[in-house]
Parts: structure tokens; sequence; C-alpha cells
């Protein structure tokens, strides 16, 4: 491949992914505003027009920030690699460090640091403006900045140390560097899936035992049921920040806890909550929640292989408006460009394949309904599914195509109509 070409095809795929993200975009926007004034029949009974129109009206909203943002991605894209932005940071940054590893890490700092403060102000205008506007912000501009620096901070803590190691071992542990590099990464997630809650959740949240007695017992006789062991039953105050609801599990083996949003509880009944965690356990029961993991890791694994390779070729960094040092005895300092080049490109070319892996994750949601259905109970799960929708002012009647591009769910209509089989 020379450097040329590389540039061509990098323009081809990104306009191609530009081009199909705007396109799934407009669809989206139609298809929802052709619905919009009709409730679908299996939920005409349950959710009120009002409901619905609000649910079309905020979905609109989101999709045209969304396809803001995309068009603005696209443009710091080309800005940072053909129109020759990074290559332009990086002498800058060489000038007043010198090479060497400082400089390396000053700039994917840089790089992290103007791409956040890029998505900065639409940030602010989703929470503020959007979320705002149909009574889902529940945040002070103080809380959204202080969580703002809180966030850095943690980033910060956690990410330079990860660079660093990264780095060296790029620069000292020879060809296969990258296996290491994957074996360091892997060891890093499994710790985060394991103290997150401990360690970062409680920065941000506050965790209380759940104290219905009803619920709890209710909740403890289903994890008896399917044989799920676990250190607690907590409840989150989500509330803090967003009216949505959820909830979700934390760490490994008998230490793993059950959080509920706080929004999630006040909406729902016992028997409906229920559902929910059933279908969740059901994610955990079914293996899911492990395949999903070791597909993560082996993935990392080709992409870092791929990185492996990549790093040693200019017409890489050539062809990403980059001039590579070609000086071999200081070649290790491309390094950082290397990384960096890689973490904005790799979605250019992956874009494309996305409706694969929510293939896979429908198929999850499938079976952890019937889990639901079979130790809790359909019906249940159907009366949440469908408040849960109205309360999130979720979409029931997406563009087909734009769903399997980017939910990892089914359409509520294809997921209650098997529900109702069951
Ligand atoms: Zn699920």
């Amino acid at each position: 491949m020379d450097s040329q070409s590389f540039s061509y095809l990098f323009a081809v795929m990104l306009i191609a992914s530009l081009g199909v993200k705007l396109w799934l975009s407009t669809r989206q926007l139609k298809h929802v505003a052709m619905h919009r004034n009709t409730v679908p029949e299996q939920f005409a009974q349950k959710i009120p027009l009002e409901a619905h129109q609000k649910a079309a009206d905020y979905t609109m909203a989101k999709t045209r920030l969304k396809m803001v943002m995309i068009v603005v991605s696209a443009a710091v894209l080309v800005g940072f690699t053909l129109l020759g932005g990074l290559q332009a940071l990086s002498h800058y940054l060489i000038g007043i460090i010198g090479a060497g590893i400082t400089y390396q890490i000053a700039l994917i700092a840089a790089v992290a640091l103007i791409s956040g403060v890029i998505d900065l102000p639409f940030d602010y205008y989703k929470q503020f403006t959007l979320e705002e506007k149909f009574g889902f912000n529940k945040m002070s501009p103080v809380l959204f900045f202080s969580d703002l620096i809180k966030t850095s901070l943690i980033g910060a803590l956690i990410g330079l140390p990860l660079v660093w190691v990264t780095l060296t071992l790029m620069e000292k542990a020879g060809a296969l560097w990258w296996l290491y590099a994957w074996l360091i990464w892997c060891g890093f997630q499994v710790f985060m899936l394991g103290f997150y809650q401990s360690l970062i959740a409680p920065l941000f949240n506050k965790f209380t035992p759940l104290e219905d007695d009803r619920l709890r017992t209710r909740i403890e006789n289903l994890m008896k049921r399917v044989g799920f062991a676990s250190k607690g039953l907590f409840v989150m105050d989500g509330s803090r920040r967003s009216a949505h609801g959820n909830a979700y599990f934390s760490g490994f083996g008998s230490a793993k806890r059950i959080v509920f949003f706080d929004t999630l509880l006040s909406r729902l009944a016992p028997n409906e909550i229920e559902a929910v965690l059933a279908h969740e356990l059901g994610h955990f029961k079914l293996n899911h929640v492990i395949k999903r993991i070791a597909l993560i890791f082996m993935l990392s694994l080709g992409f870092l292989a791929l990185l492996g390779y990549l790093k040693n070729q200019v017409w890489f960094y050539q062809g990403l408006g980059v001039m590579p040092i070609l000086d071999f005895n200081n070649a290790s300092n491309n390094n950082a460009m290397a990384l960096i080049l890689f973490m904005f490109v790799l979605p250019v070319f992956t874009f494309l394949l996305s409706p694969l892996t929510s293939i896979g994750s429908r198929k999850h949601e499938f079976e952890a309904d019937r889990f639901a259905a079979q130790h809790s109970n359909s019906q249940d799960l159907i009366s949440a599914l469908v408040k849960l929708y109205e309360d999130n002012a979720s979409t029931l009647t997406p563009d087909p195509l734009h769903s399997a591009f980017y939910d990892s769910h089914p359409p509520a209509s294809i997921r209650v109509a098997r529900l109702l089989t069951q």
C-alpha cells in the first residue's frame, strides 16, 4: 500500500460511512414522523396518543442533534488527519518538550482534551436544552460541571498510567508488544468489572440497601428459583441526574450486587420489577455476559495485532496526514501517534459492520425475554416494558434499518409480540 492510495481509501470509507449515517438518520426522522399520529395497534390500549407523540418528538429532536454531531465529528476527523491538525500539534509539542515518552503522553492528553472541549457544547446542549425540554433533566449546571471535573480527573488518574504502560511496551517489548498490551488491557477490564461498583460509582451516586421488605422477599425468591447468588440489593439515586430509569448488576461470583435506579422503583410495581430483573438474570444465567466479554477480548486482540502491523508502515501515517519520524533510533516516538490514528480511523472502517453486532445482541435479548417468561411472568414483563417505553419516551416505531445499525434491543413491537406467545 502506498500512502496516497491509503488516503483515498480512507476518504472513500469516511464519505461512505458519513453518507450511510446521515441517510439512516433521515430515514429515522421520516419513519417516526409518519407514525406520529397513531399509536401502533398493539399498544393502543396501553399508551395514550399524547405520550406516543412526545416519544416521536423526543426521538426526532435527538436524531437531529445526532446528525449535527455526525457532521461535526467527521469534520474534526478530517481536520486532525488529512488537513494536518495532528501533524501540527505533534510538531508544536515536540518543539517545546522534545522527543520522548513525555512528548508522547502529552500528545495523547492534548488530543483527548481537544476532543473533550469540542464535545462539551453538545453534551451541555443535550442535557440542558433537549433533555430539559422533555422533562428528563434533573441536573443543575453545578452538578454537570462537577461531574465533568471528576470524570476528567478519574480518566487521567486511570488513563495516563495505562497509556504509559502501553507506550513502554510498544517501545521495549519487541515484536509481540501487542500481545502483552492485550494481556494488561484484559486484566484491567476484569479489574474494573470487579471494582467499578465499589471504587468509582460511589463518587457519583449514593447507594442504599433496598428497604422495601415485600419487594426484597420477592426478588430473593426469584434469585433462589434461578440459582443466582448476590451480595446485596441496592438502590441508586439516579433521579439526581435524570428521570430515565434502569437496573444493572456489578461484580463477580458471589460478590455480585444488583443495583436499581430509584426512578425505576418509583414507577414499576413489584411484579414488574421482578420481571425486569428476571430478564437481566437471564443474560447472566445464559452466559450472555461472559460471551460478550469474550467477544470484546477476541476483537481487541485482533485490533491490537493489526495496530502492531500498522505502526511500522510509513503509508499508515502519511496517508493520514502525518509525517512519521523515519530515523530508526527515534522511531519509537511515533507510537503515540500510531495509537491516536488507529483510534480515530478504526470506527470509519468498522461502522458498516455494526448491524452484525446488533444481530448478536438481539438474539440475546430474545433469549433473556424467554428466560423471564419462564421464571417470572411474561405479562408482567410486557407491562413493565410498556411503562419504560412510555416513561423514557422511546419510540415504538423506529425505522427498521436505523434500528439494525444502532439499537442493541429489538423494537418494542417485536419483543412484545414474541412475549405474547410465551
Ligand atoms: Zn436485555
